[in-house]
């Protein structure tokens, strides 16, 4: 039988992702919107999540898709309420309140899920397979993509908590932290701030690795023409490169997959659900921070550089 889920928050990755794999997806039901501006045609629709929860106790799962500053209230609220609650990424805007979460998940005795969307790109689980046993010599990533092309409109991304160049940079680390066999840590940061912004449009970062590898990662929000989500690995037995945000991996030079760009990427958000669904049948928890630790490193440890002002 399907889980009867809300979606909350009707923004971009709601619309481009959630509700076609929810629709596409026999393990769900999409009961319930909840959102103040958007909505689904031929689904409830409510502006208040409290009102949700209070008339529809049918609808078991919600799924929390707005920016992370405002999420940790609804997700509390949801958990208070008996509900299983899936995040999407980062799962909040600050560490102490996802253990926060995770507490009262487990007290509450339901589910909850901080997605990494970008683990479940294609080529990720491959390479993984391939690194386990090698030595890592060197790890680059280069995650450049122009913000306004991406991110039209969401001012949240340059306020407190809105991550800024991290909000896409944190998807390169969940896959770092991934397919690497070592944890690794940051050494170094810097972080580019324009002066109009509270969040870095640009970082550049180092990490230790415990045998010594080079591993350092550059993220860009200002990058135009081509983009660039690469990670590019050079082990003790050859070298492999993930690129197009995971979904298409070569191996010492050699392509490996057959579907690229948006067909490898489909399948990250019906793997998302797969596995939510699967974590509501078990009871489980989920909460890997690995990623947002990293992130919240680089802020810890970063050098912050003034650079001229973001206009969209
Ligand atoms: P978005 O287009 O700005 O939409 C977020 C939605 O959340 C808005 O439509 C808004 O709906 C709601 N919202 C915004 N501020 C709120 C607040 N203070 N309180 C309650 N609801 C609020 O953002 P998005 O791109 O969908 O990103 C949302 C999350 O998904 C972020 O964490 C992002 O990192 C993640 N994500 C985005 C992408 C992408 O490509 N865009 C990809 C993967 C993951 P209402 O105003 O109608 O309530």
């Amino acid at each position: 039988m399907a889980f009867k889920i809300a979606l909350a928050g009707i923004g971009k990755i709601a619309r481009d992702q959630h509700v076609p794999a929810l629709m596409a997806s026999p393990d769900w039901e999409l009961a319930a919107t909840v959102s103040r501006r958007g909505s689904v045609d031929g689904v409830e629709a409510f502006e208040n999540f409290d009102a949700m929860l209070e008339a529809r106790p049918d609808i078991t799962v919600v799924s929390l898709c707005m920016p992370p500053v405002p999420r940790f209230d609804f997700a509390r609220a949801a958990i208070l309420a008996g509900r299983h609650v899936m995040l999407e990424k980062p799962p909040g805007a600050t560490l102490s309140e996802c253990h926060a979460l995770k507490a009262l998940a487990r007290r509450a005795g339901v589910s909850l899920y901080a997605t990494w969307h970008s683990r479940e790109a294609a080529m990720v689980a491959p390479a993984k397979a391939w690194l386990a046993g090698k030595t890592l010599k060197n790890l680059v990533v280069t995650w450049k993509e122009d913000v306004r092309k991406w991110h039209p409109g969401q001012t949240w991304i340059w306020q407190a908590g809105g991550l800024g160049v991290f909000d896409p940079g944190i998807n390169a680390l969940s896959i770092v932290t991934e397919i690497l066999q070592d944890p690794i840590h940051i050494s170094s940061s810097e972080l580019l701030i324009p002066e109009n912004c509270e969040t870095p449009i640009a970082a550049n970062l180092t990490f230790a690795h415990p045998q010594g590898a080079q591993v350092s990662a550059e993220f860009d929000f200002r990058k135009e023409g081509d983009q660039f989500w690469n990670i590019a690995i050079e082990t003790d037995q050859g070298s492999l490169v993930l690129s197009e945000g995971g979904a298409t991996l070569s191996i010492n030079g050699e392509m490996q997959n057959a579907a690229i760009g948006d067909t490898a990427l489909k399948g990250e958000y019906p793997r998302l659900y797969a596995n939510m669904a699967a974590l509501v049948r078990a009871r489980g928890i989920d909460m890997d921070l690995a990623p947002m630790a990293h992130v919240a490193d680089a802020f810890l440890l970063g050098k912050r550089v003034s650079v001229e002002p973001f206009v969209e």
